[in-house]
């Protein structure tokens, strides 16, 4: 079974995010359940091939926005990587200061999707031939409206599976691109991409593929309603007997405290004391002194509403009244950078705000050292933070949403490994941290930390599920659009 998974992200290479991570893992362990799962994603110009080197398996030229423009495709050769990537080269497009927020956004990943269906075509893959491509996102929705609605793609013999890792990032653009993107005014329905009078590439991926999956049973619940379908709910609940909600899971190699490069102090569950220190390195880090004792609530996050940000602004003054020492490591909307700038004056010495930076280092440090990982999300497909928190023996403090509701189980009594509010008000969420923290200051604590050291969301799970979908779609009979 081969797996072509188109991306906008992936670590090592590239990461503003999840999808990144899951990138980085996903189709590695599809290997041992018979999977070839091999990566497409831009070649940025921001790209980090720190160890790796470039083949170029040739040109594809692409008719696209009234002209035929040409791309390369390349393929990274790492032998220590298991997973093939490749690469698509086209400096107009993708030579940017940044991955996205450009003003041709749709335009740079609809040339992305329409540029994938000609690699297809051609023979630059060599024998290898994808018996379904595998779409992340807005960025790899076109696609799927290439594949169903043009020629060229209806002659191909494959399946798609798209995967929702947010369903509020759209990319909707005027109706007047259509045509630029090479795609016929048939699609612009109600039915196909048309969305209140534009285009919509997220809601093209939703119409046009095969099966649709998204990272966690609940999200997959809750996009299905009016308050957080995002304007899609109508055309998920259409789609609904073809949506599957897979979680997300981690990679040991990459997320654990034994062995973390980031970390002075290596540690685990049958030697914790090593955390300890973890947390004192952290604190001194971050410029505190004498508050090893104290409890230490951690925060890494894209700064943007979802992630819940109002709240922790607006209790911050009773959280640090608690005694808590509080670190947040967060780049994002220029909003949250200024009032976290200005809350990062005011509690100078009680609270680190580190704002700007995307630093993987600090952000290991912080799963590492902290006791406690704040994640008040609005809403959360899957979240990463409180699966990687809870493997470094971190006690997630979390909103009951998505995919935090599917992996973080309430502490009660003697079961349980984090601390959930329902409701999205700073009142509940100080609750819950009320809550944490008197079973913090309790003999229970060491059990707490036990069951969240216990708790295990590696890949293996998730990986045979796609496996599973992947061999349904492909079975004679299987699901079509
Ligand atoms: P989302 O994809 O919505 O941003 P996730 O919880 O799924 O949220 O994944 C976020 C990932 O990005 C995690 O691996 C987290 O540690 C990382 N991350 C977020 N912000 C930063 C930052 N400023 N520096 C380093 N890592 C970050």
């Amino acid at each position: 079974m081969n797996v072509m998974m188109l991306a906008s992200e992936m670590t090592p290479f590239c990461k503003t995010g999840g999808l990144a991570d899951v990138m980085g893992a996903l189709p590695a362990a599809l290997a041992p359940y018979g999977v070839d799962a091999r990566a497409l994603l831009p070649h940025y110009s921001t790209l980090d091939f720190a160890g790796h080197t470039l083949e170029s398996l040739g040109r594809v030229h692409v008719p696209f926005d009234g002209e035929i423009i040409s791309a390369e495709l390349q393929q990274l050769v790492d032998s220590a990587s298991p997973t093939p990537v490749y690469l698509l080269e086209c400096p107009r497009y993708f030579r940017r200061a940044r991955l996205y927020g450009e003003a041709d956004d749709t335009l740079r990943f609809g040339f992305f999707c329409r540029a994938t269906m000609e690699i297809l075509r051609s023979s630059l893959l060599g024998d290898w031939r994808p018996d379904i491509v595998h779409g992340n996102d807005w960025h790899a929705g076109l696609f799927s409206a290439y594949l169903k609605t043009t020629p060229e793609g209806r002659a191909l013999d494959v399946k798609t599976l798209f995967s929702i890792h947010n369903l509020a990032y759209q990319s909707t653009s005027p109706s007047s691109l259509l045509p630029r993107l090479g795609l016929d005014w048939s699609t612009y329905t109600l039915h196909g991409l048309e969305f209140y009078g534009k285009i919509n590439p997220l809601k093209a991926g939703l119409v046009y593929s095969d099966v649709l999956t998204t990272v966690s049973p609940t999200y997959a619940r809750e996009i299905q309603t009016p308050a957080r379908g995002e304007g899609l709910d109508g055309v998920l609940r259409e789609r609904s007997a073809s949506l599957h909600g897979i979680l997300n899971g981690i990679d040991p190699a990459e997320w654990s405290p034994r062995h973390d490069p980031f970390l002075a102090f290596p540690y685990s569950e049958s030697q914790p004391a090593n955390k300890a220190r973890c947390k004192a390195e952290l604190l001194r880090r971050c410029g505190f002194k004498g508050h090893e004792k104290a409890p230490l609530i951690g925060l890494v996050s894209r700064l943007s509403s979802q992630k819940g940000l109002d709240l922790v602004a607006e209790a911050l003054p009773e959280i640090l009244d608690e005694g808590v020492t509080f670190i947040l490591l967060g780049s994002g909307d220029a909003r949250y950078m200024e009032l976290f700038g200005e809350l990062a004056k005011r509690y100078e010495g009680a609270a680190s705000l580190n704002l700007g930076a995307f630093d993987e280092a600090l952000a290991h440090q912080i799963y590492g050292g902290a006791d406690f990982f704040l994640m008040p999300s609005l809403y959360e497909p899957c979240g990463l933070g409180q699966l990687i928190s809870l493997a470094y023996g971190t006690v997630p403090i979390a909103r009951r949403t998505g995919g935090l509701a599917d992996t973080v189980a309430d502490w009660d009594d003697d079961a349980g490994d984090g601390f959930l509010f329902d409701e999205f008000s700073t009142r509940a969420m100080l609750r819950a941290i009320r809550r944490a923290l008197a079973a913090y200051a309790s003999p229970i604590w060491p059990q707490v930390v036990g069951n969240a050291f216990a708790a295990r969301w590696t890949w293996e799970g998730p990986a045979a599920q796609y496996a599973d979908l992947y061999k349904s779609m492909v079975a004679p009979g299987g699901p079509a659009a």
